[in-house]
C-alpha cells in the first residue's frame, strides 16, 4: 500500500524501486515510482535538486511510518532516534521520466566502495531490486521545498567540479542547461568504468578524471587549477580547516560569513562556479577559487557533500 500525506508541503511518501541498474563499478541506478508523483514538480528548471530517501532498516527492512503526517507530526518524526525512522540520506535527481502517476524519479546512487560500501545508503543501493519501498521526501508542484543551488547569473561562464557523488547532480545540470551555455566541467570517479556518456551543451566541455587509485581529490583539485591558468600544486587542507558542513552559496554561508561581499580585484567576473564533493576537498578548491584567484562569493557554490570517513549525519 503506498502512503502519503496532503497535509504537507512537500511529497513525503513511499516510492517503489521500478528498476535498479548497476550504471558502472561505483554507481547504481534505481528508478523510483509512486502515484504520488503526479504532484511532483519544481517552478523552472530542477537542474542540481536534492531530494531526501529514508532508508528502511537495514536489518529488519522496516520502512518509517509516514500515515497521516502533517508539520507537527514531521517536526516528531525528525526529533525521534534514526533506529526508530531509519537513516536519511541526500540525493540528487538526475532525472525525469513519464508523467501523472506513472512519473518516475531516477537517482544514482555510488556504492562507495572505497569505503567498503557500509554506510545504509550504499548497502540499499548495493541490494536494491525491484519491488523495493524506500520514502521519498522531495518537491511538490507549487510549494516551496527549496534544494536548487546551481544559480548562475544570466550569461556566466560556467565552471561545474564534482566527484563521484555529485556526478548526478553535474550530468542533470548539462543536460538542463540552454544550448547557448559555455564553461567546462570537471568531474573525478573512482575508476575509469565510471565515465557515464552525458548530453551537454557544445560549448561545454567534460572532463573525467578516474581516480584509479590516486589520492582523492587529487586529480580534481589539478585540473581546476590548471583550468584557472594557475599551475600551483594542490595545497594541503588540514583536518581541522574543514568545515564537516560546508556549504556557501551566494544566499547561505555555514561558516556565518556575510555572503555579500565585495569583489575582489582582478577576480573574473564573468565566471560561475558550482563546486560539490568531499569536504576536505571542496575546502581546498573554495581556497584556491577565493583567495588564489580572487573569485567573489556572489559567484561560487561551494557544497560539502560528504566527508570521508565520516558517516553522513541522518
Ligand atoms: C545535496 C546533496 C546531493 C547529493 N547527491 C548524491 C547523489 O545523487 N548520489 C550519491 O551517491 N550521493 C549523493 N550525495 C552524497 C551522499 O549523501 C553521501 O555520500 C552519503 O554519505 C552516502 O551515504 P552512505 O550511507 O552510503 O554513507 P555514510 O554512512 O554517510 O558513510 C559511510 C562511510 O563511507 C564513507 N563515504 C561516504 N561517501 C563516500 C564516497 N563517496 N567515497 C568513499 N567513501 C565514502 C564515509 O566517509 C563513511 O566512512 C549528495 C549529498 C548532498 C548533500
Amino acid at each position: 500500500m503506498t502512503v502519503t500525506t496532503e497535509r504537507l508541503p512537500m511529497l513525503f511518501c513511499e516510492v517503489e524501486v521500478v528498476s535498479a541498474e548497476r550504471l558502472s563499478p561505483s554507481f547504481v541506478r534505481v528508478e523510483l515510482g509512486a502515484p504520488e508523483l503526479a504532484e511532483f514538480g519544481v517552478d523552472g528548471p530542477r537542474y542540481d535538486q536534492r531530494i531526501k530517501l529514508v532508508l528502511p532498516d537495514p536489518l529488519t527492512g522496516g520502512l518509517a511510518p509516514v500515515a497521516g503526517a502533517d508539520d507537527a507530526w514531521l517536526t516528531t518524526w525528525w526529533g525521534r532516534p534514526v533506529a526508530e525512522r531509519g537513516h536519511v540520506r541526500t540525493y540528487t535527481i538526475r532525472d525525469v521520466r513519464g508523467s501523472g502517476a506513472d512519473t518516475t524519479l531516477v537517482v544514482d546512487l555510488v556504492l562507495h566502495l572505497e569505503a567498503g560500501a557500509t554506510g545504509p545508503g550504499s548497502l540499499w543501493a548495493a541490494r536494491a531490486a525491484p519491488g523495493d519501498r524506500v520514502v521519498l521526501m522531495a518537491p511538490r508542484r507549487g510549494h516551496a521545498f527549496g534544494g536548487i543551488e546551481f544559480a548562475p547569473p544570466p550569461g556566466a561562464e560556467l565552471l561545474l567540479v564534482g566527484d563521484e557523488t555529485a556526478v548526478p547532480a553535474v550530468c542533470a545540470v548539462l543536460e538542463q542547461l540552454p544550448s547557448s551555455a559555455t564553461g567546462a566541467a570537471f568531474l573525478e570517479v573512482p575508476v575509469t568504468g565510471d565515465v557515464l556518456d552525458v548530453r551537454r551543451p557544445h560549448g561545454m566541455s567534460v572532463t573525467w578524471l578516474p581516480r584509479n587509485g590516486a589520492p582523492l581529490g587529487e586529480r580534481l583539485h589539478a585540473a581546476v587549477v590548471g583550468h584557472l591558468g594557475d599551475p600551483a600544486p594542490a595545497a594541503d587542507v588540514a583536518p581541522e580547516e574543514v568545515d564537516p558542513d560546508l556549504w556557501e552559496t551566494p544566499s547561505y554561508s555555514s561558516s556565518g560569513e556575510p555572503v555579500a561581499t565585495a569583489p575582489t580585484a582582478g577576480g573574473p567576473d564573468d565566471l560561475y562556479a558550482w563546486i560539490a564533493g568531499e569536504s576536505a576537498v571542496v575546502t581546498g578548491l573554495r581556497r584556491h577559487l577565493v583567495r588564489g584567484v580572487g573569485m567573489d562569493r556572489g559567484q561560487v557554490a561551494f557544497m560539502g557533500y560528504w566527508r570521508r570517513g565520516v558517516p553522513m549525519r541522518s
